[in-house]
């Protein structure tokens, strides 16, 4: 178990020690955002369909707590690994910080394929996980998420699992949660939609405006990319080409977006739409566009690929698609980069809502939750773009700079324990 084991934690290290030498941040400060303040490991012995017992491998990691609760998603999938849940934690703490929530980073993850266990035995794994991190989750604690191959029925499991652990309900140790239960309207959508509001704030900055000459390509059609194809398709954008990890499709004239959601939405794959023109996901972040979504996987721009990358702004619906190495030649070739911890903080900014709303037991109507997820991205993308003129750097770099002004702020002034 090993920090250097990812590249994926690498490349956030050194985006952390690149950001902290620009804006000078205090030696003290940096040396301790190096680490996961605490990484709990665990096994979760599963009885299969079959009768048989196989154990899994789990983590739940709190990155930095400085401004609050823990905060981060779970991720069900193949590569999860300790050093990669600690660099999506460590994500977390900036994109918390960035947004101005009272939240701190947190991941979780286990390393399981989810389509190849059944229903029954997907719970099984989702309530042992969650008995063997109860001692590190909570309301006050630490508030899990979907991410990855989980979603809102596997919040459900996390929640009634917890709740009868506890003896009583308690709605607010997860958030994307099914509305059933305590879930905030609004959730479901709201990364996508807020990478939309970003791409949007892009353009004004950038004296232009998204309409029906404006071309799109999305990697990843699944939670964050499905609702960002229907705002862009409904605001005249043409989606010309979407994925998912069977490959991708692709229509110069942009894709019926409401038949492929319904799709794939029913468990299909696209590489079985029929009527398609099918192109492979390598194709697609190659395509000459003007904005690409990667909103899939982490490292899918690479220094390999990053020189025939044609788009001219890509909006990071994924955490980490571009790697360090990419990043130069990508801003370089003039292409805006709208940052992950920026772009992307929708769904942690509507959790947080689904968080103070299950506290407060007071639910709060569509139209409050998009107005206030509108509110706070804006003034977080202003802060972006004045601090990347302020230090002359990319936004990328300008994002994390914002997010460590208030992480300092706040970790000098509650100290270091014992002094
Ligand atoms: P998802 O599982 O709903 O969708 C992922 C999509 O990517 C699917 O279409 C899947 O087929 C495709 N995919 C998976 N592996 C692939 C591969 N190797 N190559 C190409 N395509 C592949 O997941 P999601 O919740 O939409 O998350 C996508 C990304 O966005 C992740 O990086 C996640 O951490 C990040 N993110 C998600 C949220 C959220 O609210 N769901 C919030 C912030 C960031």
């Amino acid at each position: 178990m090993s920090l250097s084991d990812s590249p994926f934690f690498q490349d956030a290290f050194t985006q952390l020690e690149n950001a902290a030498k620009i804006m000078n941040l205090d030696e003290n400060v940096l040396e301790r955002l190096k680490y996961p303040q605490r990484a709990l490991q665990v096994s979760i012995p599963i009885r299969l369909d079959n009768g048989k017992i196989k154990v899994f491998e789990g983590y739940r990691i709190q990155h930095n707590l400085a401004l609050g609760p823990g905060k981060g998603g779970i991720r069900f999938h193949p590569d999860v690994s300790f050093s990669e849940t600690a660099a999506l934690a460590m994500l977390m703490t900036f994109k918390c910080a960035l947004a101005g929530l009272p939240l701190g980073g947190a991941k979780g993850g286990v390393k399981v394929n989810p389509e190849e266990l059944s229903q029954d035995e997907l719970q099984a794994l989702t309530r042992r996980y969650t008995t063997e991190i109860a001692m590190i989750i909570g309301p006050d604690k630490d508030i899990p998420a979907p991410d990855i191959g989980t979603n809102a029925q596997t919040m459900a499991w996390v929640m009634d699992t917890y709740s009868l652990l506890k003896g009583y309900t308690i709605p607010g140790v997860v958030t994307g949660k099914p509305l059933s239960i305590g879930g905030s309207l609004g959730r479901a959508e709201a990364t996508g939609k807020g990478v939309v509001f970003c791409i949007n704030f892009a353009y004004e900055k950038l004296g232009k405006k998204v309409d029906r000459n404006t071309t799109v390509a999305i990697h990843g059609f699944g939670k964050v990319g499905i609702p960002a194809a229907e705002d862009l398709y409904n605001q005249g954008a043409a989606v010309v080409a979407i994925s998912d990890v069977s490959g991708a499709i692709y229509n110069k004239d942009g894709l019926d977006i409401k038949k492929c959601s319904e799709w794939v939405q029913s468990g299909r794959l696209l590489k079985d739409l029929p009527d398609a023109d099918h192109i492979s996901n390598e194709e697609l972040l190659e395509m000459d566009v003007d904005i690409l979504i990667p909103a899939a996987i982490d490292g899918v721009i690479t220094k390999d690929n990053a020189h025939k990358i044609k788009a001219r702004v890509i909006a990071e619906g994924a955490n980490g698609p571009i790697t360090h190495d990419a990043v130069h030649t990508i801003t370089n070739k003039g292409i805006l980069i709208i940052p992950d911890i920026l772009c992307n903080a929708g769904g942690v900014i509507v959790s947080y809502f689904e968080w103070v709303q299950g506290l407060q037991m007071f639910f709060w109507d569509l139209e409050t939750v998009n107005k206030k997820l509108y509110d706070i991205l804006r003034s977080s993308f202003d802060r972006v773009w004045d601090c990347a003129e302020r230090y002359k750097v990319s936004m990328k770099q300008a994002a994390l700079i914002s997010a460590l002004e208030i992480l300092e702020k706040a970790m000098k002034t509650r100290g270091t324990f014992p002094g």
